[in-house]
C-alpha cells in the first residue's frame, strides 16, 4: 500500500507572535487535506504557542540535545520540546551539521533521544555540490544515513528520512528526476537492510527549493513520499498548494 504523503514546512529562524497567524491559515487549510500529513518545524520558543494556537495540528523543532538534562546551556531535551507542544523534531539538517559541526554520531544521538521520550523524527542527510560533482552524492548519503539512523528498530511511523541535498537548500536549484529517484531508492535499499520489512514503511521526504511549481513532479517520483519545505513554508499561499500537490498523486 503507497505511503501517505507527508509535507512539513521549516521554518527556520522565522517567526514571532504576530506570525501566528500564518500558522493557523496553513493548519486550517491543511484540513482540506486529510490524506496528506502536515507539520510545521518551528523556532523553539514558538512551539508552545504556535501547538496552543492550532491544536490537532503537528508541530515540530527543528533541532534537540542528546542528554534529558544537564549543564547544556541554550539547549533543550527532547523532553522540553513535548512539554511545549511539539510531536516531532529535526535533526540533522545539513545547517546544524555545517553551521554547529555536528557528526553523524551526534545526530544519531539526538534522534536516538527524541524518538525514546515519543517524538516523531525527521532525520536529514544530503551532499554537497562538491561530492555530487565527484559522483559520490549516494554513497556519501548512504554512509551519512547509515551513521546517524537510530540502531534500534524503530516504529516506522516515527521515523522519516528526508534527502537535502545542500546545494539545493534555498538556491532555486534542484536535482533532476533521475538523480532524486536513485537517491530515494538507495536509500529505500538501505532502510530495508537496515529495519527489515519496515523500512519500507519509513517515508522518504525529498527537500531542497520544493514550490508549487515543480512538487508535482517532485511526488510522482517512486520513493518521494512528501517533502520538507523550507522558504515555501512561510506562507499559506506558497505552502497549501505544495500540500495540494501531494494530495493529488
Ligand atoms: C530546508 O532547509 O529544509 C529546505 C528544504 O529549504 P528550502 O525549501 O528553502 O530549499
Amino acid at each position: 500500500m503507497a505511503l501517505k504523503k507527508f509535507v512539513a514546512g521549516n521554518w527556520k529562524m522565522h517567526g514571532l507572535s504576530s506570525d501566528l497567524e500564518k500558522i493557523r491559515a496553513i493548519a486550517e487549510a491543511s484540513r482540506n487535506y486529510p490524506n496528506v500529513d502536515v507539520a510545521l518545524c518551528v523556532p523553539a520558543i514558538l512551539i508552545e504557542r504556535a501547538a496552543r494556537a492550532v491544536p490537532g495540528f503537528a508541530i515540530g523543532g527543528q533541532d534537540v540535545h542528546h542528554a534529558e538534562k544537564g549543564a547544556h546551556t541554550g539547549c533543550m531535551s527532547a523532553a522540553m520540546l513535548l512539554d511545549a507542544g511539539a510531536s516531532l523534531t529535526i535533526v540533522g539538517h545539513s545547517e546544524r551539521r555545517d553551521a554547529h559541526r555536528e557528526s553523524d554520531t551526534e545526530v544519531q544521538a539526538k534522534a536516538k533521544a527524541a524518538l525514546e521520550c515519543g517524538l516523531n523524527l525527521i532525520l536529514c542527510v544530503g551532499e554537497s555540490l562538491e561530492v555530487r560533482e565527484r559522483g559520490a552524492a549516494v554513497t556519501t548519503v548512504i554512509a551519512q544515513l547509515d551513521a546517524s539512523i537510530p540502531h534500534e528498530s524503530t516504529d516506522e511511523a516515527e521515523l522519516t528520512v528526508a534527502y537535502e541535498p545542500i546545494w539545493a537548500i534555498g538556491t532555486g536549484k534542484i536535482p533532476t528526476v533521475g538523480e532524486i529517484a536513485e537517491m530515494h531508492s538507495a536509500i529505500r535499499e538501505q532502510l530495508v537492510h537496515r529495519y527489515g520489512a519496515a523500512g519500507n514503511q519509513v517515508r522518504i521526504l525529498y527537500g531542497g527549493s520544493v514550490k508549487a511549481s515543480n512538487a508535482g513532479e517532485i511526488f510522482s517520483i517512486a520513493d518521494v513520499n512528501g517533502a520538507l519545505v523550507g522558504g515555501a513554508s512561510l506562507k499559506a499561499a506558497d505552502f497549501i498548494p505544495i500540500v495540494a500537490a501531494a494530495a493529488l498523486v
